[in-house]
């Protein structure tokens, strides 16, 4: 209750139990029904029963406006997640703890911009007139074009033009895509202020990013994916670059897919949204099948530059376990012609494996079904599910010999072999581990565009968009694992990986090279990655998925329950699967309970439940059945439990 007449939106202080807390009005009403203000700290927030007094008004005017909340409230409603939640994940920490919605530090703009100096190709041409013919309406866009091939050009041609009819652009990045290198391209061609939201900037420029989108001062909005709820009243277009990268999914407490979000957002803004890549997920390409999205191809690269060469190491024939002789050579070639070459392997530390050679001991957690991974720097076992650590034993726990060693390659191993091969060429490491450090992944981007001939060695934070000049020779090592994997998704996603992984190498004027290394070359994966023929890739995968009525041609649900207590986890989920079992929804199938795909992380046992329909509004059908009646199990001991509609594992 208040007298004072404050708007739906604006934040406010409010006794609750004790304790004081923010929240945002949403409706003004006489009665509780729960729904009048949503507290930004819980979901227990969803139960005051009598209408209490504001105590406070915090914002004069309203923090988040109509459009925003309505697409917020569309996306709790998407996802069956609480709005308290959904809101609090919408806007910055300050404004969560009610601090005043003002600039702090404006940060100096004073880019010296420059426009380009080549005239865009005939098919850029055609993607950037289609779609600005359509730029009042909302209409999709798969930008689809090879690596290197000039996607972020047209994205900044189309913003210039936006931006002089007074728009404002929001472009959504993966995680690790959003370098220095890309802020700095928009920099330095738009007129205007570009802002960066990411998760290494501090709370004040969180703040100051997410008022500047909000008061119309941003002129371009670039972000990983929680920028897709940034406030923006001139929104005139979405970009979603590198669509099929799997960052612009959240997974912990509210489980949105930004790319999958930024579908609702453009049609609210009636804008266009464009989702650029070289290797569209197998979700967009149905979007296109659909007539959701219009596809627009950039079939080369501009100017001199070609697509490398693909070839396949046999490691059958191979004596070693990670560097194979033809590997070596083609390095030194290239090394020698002053070029950088860049080694890639999906797994960081030392070895994945420590263990006993005369009894077989292995180090495995004590918390997770998971061994330990060796990380020699430190000297530490540890654990990537958990964080778990130890220093290692100098003797066999099991049968006391001193026989323990070190199976497998990780980054750091890798660069310890590449040394004594290379003794006098610089080897840079990226990894999670060498760029924790606030700035040390720029650090390392700097040196290697400096030019200078080097290894880089690193994960797939090295997959994604970074264009380095001098690259000219890429070695792919370990990618059996993925070819083995029981997830449905795991030969897109190598594709996709694959192919992002080759589109690094020559993007100067040699011709680039790219070297795979595999026990199996025969798998028919390697015939496509090698001829760059995703597409031809992705629609086999996609009459594969049509025939199993696996996702996209169906729509999946999964309920995920975990606890200390094995059997309480387990037993919660049948008796939910009984529930959902009871409700009259022929189209659904329900499989589960099946323990996840490592039962135990963190001494907690994980168990799924799995939903999936052809019909999209018969699941959400049956998950608002659910939630109406799912208090009445109850859960024994504490079992948590979420649901992720849309899941990628
Ligand atoms: P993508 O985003 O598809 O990887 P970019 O837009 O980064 O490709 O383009 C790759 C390189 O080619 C960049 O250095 C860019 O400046 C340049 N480029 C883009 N379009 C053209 C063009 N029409 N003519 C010449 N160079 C171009
Ligand atoms: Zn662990
Ligand atoms: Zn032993």
């Amino acid at each position: 209750m208040c007298d004072e007449n404050v708007a739906v939106g604006a934040r406010v202080r409010v006794s609750f139990g004790r304790k004081k807390v923010v929240g945002i009005v949403l409706s003004h009403k006489e009665k509780s029904d729960f729904d009048k203000v949503t507290w930004l700290k819980s979901r227990e927030g969803a139960l005051g029963y009598k209408l209490k007094s504001v105590d406070e008004v915090l914002d004069d005017a309203p923090l988040l406006s109509k459009d925003i909340l309505d697409f917020l409230f569309w996306s709790a409603n998407y996802y069956h997640h609480p709005i308290g939640e959904v809101l609090a994940s919408a806007i910055p920490k300050n404004m969560r703890l009610g601090k005043p919605a003002e600039i702090k530090k404006a940060r100096a703009f004073d880019n010296q911009i420059s426009s380009a100096d080549f005239d865009t190709t005939e098919e850029q041409n055609n993607a950037i007139t289609t779609i600005l013919a359509s730029k009042d309406n909302f209409s999709g866009y798969l930008l689809h074009g090879v690596t290197g091939s000039g996607k972020t050009e047209v994205y900044l041609r189309i913003t210039e033009n936006l931006l002089q009819q007074g728009k404002q652009i929001l472009v959504l990045v993966p995680e690790i895509g959003l370098t220095p290198q890309m802020i700095a391209r928009f920099e330095k061609r738009i007129d205007g202020k570009v802002v960066a939201i990411h998760s290494q900037l501090n709370e004040t420029q969180k703040t100051d990013a997410y008022l500047m989108a909000k008061s119309g001062e941003a002129s371009v909005v670039l972000g990983t994916r929680s920028a897709i709820f940034a406030p923006m009243p001139n929104l005139g277009l979405v970009i979603v670059d590198e669509e099929h990268d799997g960052s612009f999914k959240q997974q912990s407490s509210f489980r949105y897919s930004a790319r999958d979000l930024s579908f609702m957002r453009a049609k609210l803004a009636n804008a266009p949204l464009i989702l650029g890549t070289a290797t569209p997920s197998l979700e967009t390409l149905k979007n296109v099948m659909d007539k959701k999205l219009t596809r627009l191809i950039l079939s080369t690269r501009p100017g001199e530059t070609v697509m490398p060469e693909v070839n396949l190491i046999d490691m059958r024939s191979q004596s070693t376990e990670a560097l194979s002789l033809p590997l070596i050579d083609k390095m030194k070639q290239h090394l020698n012609n002053n070029q950088q070459v860049m080694l890639f392997i999906n797994r960081r530390g030392y070895a994945p494996v420590f263990y006993c050679t005369e009894c077989d001991w292995k180090a495995e957690c004590n918390h997770c079904d998971a061994q330990m991974v060796y990380h020699r720097h430190i000297n530490r076992l540890k654990c990537h599910h958990c964080g778990a650590e130890q220093i290692p034993d100098s003797s066999c726990p099991s049968c006391k010999q001193s026989t323990l060693k070190v199976l497998g390659y990780g980054t750091e191993r890798l660069e310890e072999n590449l040394e004594s091969y290379f003794p006098d060429t610089p080897i840079i490491r990226i990894d999670r581990d060498t760029t924790r450090r606030k700035k040390a992944f720029a650090q390392h981007l700097e040196q290697i565009n400096s030019g200078e001939p080097c290894i880089i060695v690193g994960t797939q934070m090295l997959a994604k968009g970074h264009d380095f000049s001098q690259l000219a020779f890429v070695g792919i090592l370990d990618v059996d694992v993925g070819l083995l994997s029981l997830d449905f998704r795991a030969t897109e996603n190598l594709a996709q990986l694959l192919i992002q992984v080759s589109g690094r190498a020559g993007r100067s004027e040699h011709k680039g090279e790219v070297a795979i290394q595999t026990r199996y070359p025969n798998h028919p994966i390697f015939e496509y990655v090698r001829q760059a023929h995703y597409t031809q890739y992705a629609s086999k995968l996609l009459k594969e998925r049509q025939q199993t009525q696996l996702p996209p041609f169906s729509h999946q649900a999964m309920i995920c329950a975990n606890a200390k207590n094995k059997t309480q986890a387990e037993t919660f989920l049948n008796e939910v699967a009984q529930l959902l079992r009871s409700i009259d929804l022929p189209t659904v199938e329900i499989w589960g309970p099946v323990s996840g795909v490592i039962e135990k992380k963190a001494d907690y046992y994980y168990f799924n439940l799995y939903l999936q329909s052809v019909d999209r509004q018969a699941l959400h059908q049956m998950l608002n059945t659910m939630f109406g009646h799912i208090d009445s199990i109850k859960a024994s001991g504490s079992v948590r439990w979420f649901l992720d509609v849309d899941p990628i594992e």
